[in-house]
């Protein structure tokens, strides 16, 4: 039984919270790749993005996930027409999580977004476990980051399985139970867009954000 931990998007206005909170009910795991760091730039924020420009990431079951507040400041954008969907809140540009289809019941969060008050990502969930796609990290790729990763690999997978088999898909907080639509407005990136930032993205930026 884990705790519940709340969440906040940089101004506060829009919360949440992951009921039963701990390491062993999420996968903690860092992202270097261009997509998780064009994201950051597209929104402003690449102070969001750790050395060589991690994203640090928890993912959590859909239905642990809940907002309280500021539902009506939430939109999506995908980087490319399959893309991830990456939902965000518009009031101050904070990411609140990237999730693919319900099929795939996953919920992928900044860590940072749990640090405040006196909580802490790294006290509620572990310290991250790995991180991966290290190719795009900007600079040198960190070593084992690169690569197939496999017992990383396998222990997501088995993880947003187990998360499907024992029914903590719904309620999911960004698509409608029946007709799996999105809840919320849904931006694609025209293929212009995307390719405007790629020179801010690793693993050698032509641009500094
Ligand atoms: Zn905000
Ligand atoms: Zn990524």
């Amino acid at each position: 039984m884990g705790t519940r931990a709340e969440f906040r998007c940089r101004c506060g206005e829009v919360r949440g919270f992951v009921a039963d909170a701990s390491p062993r009910a999420v996968n903690r795991v860092g992202c270097y790749c261009d997509d998780c760091q064009a994201f950051a730039h597209w929104l402003g924020r690449a102070d969001l993005l750790g050395a060589q420009g991690l994203s640090d990431i928890v993912q959590v079951a859909p239905a642990s996930f809940a907002f309280e507040q500021g539902q009506n400041r939430i939109k999506g954008v995908r980087l490319s027409p399959k893309g991830l969907y990456r939902w965000y809140a518009t009031c101050c540009n904070t990411p609140v999580g990237n999730t693919l289809t319900p099929s795939v019941p996953f919920v992928g969060m900044f860590a940072a977004a749990f640090d405040q008050g006196g909580q802490r990502a790294d006290a509620v969930f572990g310290p991250p476990t790995g991180a991966i796609m290290g190719k795009y990290a900007v600079g040198e790729a960190p070593p084992g980051t690169t690569g197939v990763r496999l017992p990383l690999l396998l222990r997501v997978i088995s993880r947003v399985l187990g998360w499907r088999l024992r029914g903590k898909v719904w309620p999911h907080p960004f698509f409608t139970r029946g007709n799996d639509a999105p809840v919320y407005p849904v931006n694609v990136l025209t293929r212009e867009e995307r390719d405007a930032l790629r020179p801010y993205c690793g693993p050698h930026p032509a641009a500094s954000a």
